[in-house]
């Protein structure tokens, strides 16, 4: 695709000012489209998402003036110009191959995955596809199929105007990318050139633009149903600009997985002459949808409105019998009753049919010793076999089974982020045993066996390739081993808050990472006896700041409740309401971070009613 690489133009800034006049508007158009919905503290800007008859998510755009194009950056994209945009619906994710399958229409696509951008699309396939899904939905179709002429007031789906297109990107911001200017973060947020390994990858798995927009970079360049004129800017209309009236080529925008950063900007133009020509289609090539939108979105028939940060939300729950076959010794307080417990507590107050039951998957080996050494792993499993009472030290009894069950602890957490990667759920709650964040490379310790926790986070690094992990641990003891796999590791971040000085005697607040991992290790020792409001401001005040500036892209938590009020080892006075705050906290940063990627993952806690009661309130809070 010729036109995607075009040469290269020179650098330069844009208007500032009315993006943040246009932020504020929408901010109160928001508030004025959902009055019903909740916005979660803190949250990002709550853009309202609706889902189609046939469950395409689309953001409702509110109307609004922006400035349009670039001063100095390309000749195509000046003067700038001010210009006003109707409310609109735009496809909240760029067209998947799985959409088209469900209409029956064949998928022209080079990268084939489900999930995967449509590509090698030309403009009048991708005009049929809007027929044919508001066919599909009952709506008039835009486009007259001789023509392709597009209708603008029929209530059907369509390809964005250009002006459209620039509007949604920016959401408000005046920037060279919604981001702000430094292309180095472009890698967050895009699958391009530098990023993209030469392929299209899932859509959603990059962050979005501030109105909840993914892919807007990268990945495919996307139609507009403008036909492309390089001179047009400084004849267009200033209210809802439809494009020249005449041309063989349609705007592309947006840039592809194959591009450079600069022409992934904003206000970047690019034209295709291949439109009439299906051999010349590139695997470089998809589209999103768009359709006329009243102000009051929630009203229109044939759709469901949601805040994508309150929808009914889905919340998965890791469990299998086989934890309960860890057996410890008479009197251990990490015995299996702490499981039952929890489960009883969740069926008694009718949650277990609200959540999605998730079973560990089997877990491969490989996964396990991306934290632990074969050496250990062989030294576990054999112990296990020969009948061994304990595991390294007295803390850690272990039975037949016990090598079974830290497995598929373990695989639980695997399970949990599959299924939040997939979409099936939008967090999840392992309950597992044996607990992890204790455990070593080369010894269990502290009633731990494999770093449940250090291999999630592994994993979702490796299998799903997401950059930037942050674990939060709330258990009253440091986790040591958790904070020894990543201690040189700028990818991930660990934050520790816990009784000091306590077991296992690590975890002050010098202890900061090493080499390139220094500052990704954040450890807040609190004196025994803190309870809810000293927790909940070093959450505030120390986790907060820091877990937001490093943008997860994933988020876990060890969540140990043994800093309960009434726990048997730990010293502090943490409520279940306590918890449910915490909760509430990482839940927002990770709403803002990452989509609401979240995995909790059980550590300790030794009180079985004080256990159950906090679990609950946890969940709850993750239900939300
Ligand atoms: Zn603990």
């Amino acid at each position: 695709m010729h036109a995607l690489s075009k040469k290269h133009r020179v650098a330069a800034s844009s208007p500032k000012g009315l993006g943040m006049v246009i932020a504020a508007l929408y901010l109160l158009l928001v508030s004025v489209f959902v009055p019903g919905c909740r916005r979660e503290e803190d949250s990002a800007v709550a853009a309202q998402v609706v889902t189609t008859k046939t469950g395409i998510e689309m953001v409702a755009i509110p109307g609004g003036f922006f400035e349009m194009g670039s001063a100095k950056e390309g000749l195509d994209e000046s003067p700038v110009h001010r210009v006003w945009v109707s409310p609109f619906l735009m496809d909240r994710f760029e067209v998947v191959q799985e959409q088209f399958k469900k209409l029956q229409i064949s998928d022209p696509s080079h990268f084939k995955n489900p999930k995967n951008p449509l590509e090698q699309i030309n403009w009048t396939d991708a005009a049929m596809y809007c027929n044919e899904r508001s066919l599909a939905e009952g709506l008039d179709p835009c486009y007259e199929e001789k023509t392709w002429q597009c209708n603008f007031k029929a209530n059907g789906y369509r390809l964005p105007t250009e002006a459209e297109w620039e509007y949604a990107c920016r959401a408000g911001t005046t920037t060279k990318y919604f981001f702000g200017s430094d292309a180095r973060r472009l890698k967050d947020y895009a699958w391009f050139k530098d990023s993209s390994s030469g392929k299209t990858h899932p859509v959603g798995l990059k962050k979005p633009n501030p109105w909840g927009l993914h892919d807007m970079y990268g990945n495919v360049a996307e139609w507009c149903n403008d036909i492309y004129l390089k001179s047009y800017y400084s004849q267009g209309e200033q209210r809802d600009p439809k494009g020249p009236a005449k041309g063989r080529e349609r705007v592309l925008r947006g840039g592809a997985w194959n591009s450079r950063a600069d022409a992934c900007r904003s206000a970047y133009r690019a034209s295709d002459p291949s439109i009439d020509d299906t051999c010349l289609a590139s695997d470089a090539v998809g589209f999103r949808c768009v359709r006329n939108a009243s102000d009051n979105v929630s009203s229109e028939p044939n759709m469901t409105a949601q805040n994508p940060h309150n929808s009914a939300s889905k919340t998965g729950l890791v469990y299998d019998d086989i934890y309960l076959e860890h057996k410890t010794t008479p009197g251990h307080p990490e015995r299996p009753e702490r499981l039952t417990g929890i489960l009883d507590n969740l069926k008694a107050k009718g949650l277990m049919d609200k959540l999605t039951l998730l079973k560990p998957a089997p877990v491969s080996l490989e996964w396990i010793k991306t934290i632990h050494s074969q050496q250990y792993i062989d030294r576990v499993q054999e112990s296990c076999r020969d009948g061994t009472a304990h595991l390294d030290s007295a803390d850690t009894p272990i039975s037949p089974k016990s090598y079974e069950a830290a497995l598929a602890a373990a695989g639980g957490v695997l399970a949990a982020v599959d299924a939040v990667m997939e979409g099936r759920v939008d967090n999840a709650f392992c309950a597992v045993r044996p607990p992890g964040h204790h455990a070593l490379e080369n010894r269990a310790m502290g009633f731990c066996i494999f770093n449940n926790v250090a291999i999630g986070a592994k994993y979702i690094q490796k299998k799903c390739g997401l950059s930037k992990v942050l674990i939060v641990d709330w258990d009253v003891h440091h986790g040591n081993g958790t904070q020894a796999a990543f201690y040189d590791d700028p990818t991930v971040l660990y934050f520790s808050v816990h009784q000091y000085p306590f077991y296992p005697g690590t975890g002050g607040e010098a202890e900061k990472g090493s080499g390139k991992g220094v500052n990704y290790n954040i450890n807040v020792p609190l004196p025994a006896r803190s309870g809810d409001d000293v927790y909940i401001k070093a959450f505030e005040e120390k986790l907060r700041p820091a877990a937001l500036d490093f943008s997860p892209d994933f988020v876990l938590i060890s969540a140990g409740f043994d800093a309960h009020e009434n726990d048997l080892l730990g010293g502090m006075a943490v409520t279940a309401d306590g918890f449910a705050r915490l909760t509430q906290i990482v839940k927002a940063i990770a709403q803002k971070s990452c989509r609401g990627r979240l995995v909790s993952v059980l550590e300790g806690g030794y009180q079985l009613k004080g256990l159950a009661d906090s679990v609950e309130a946890h969940i709850r809070v993750l239900m939300r």
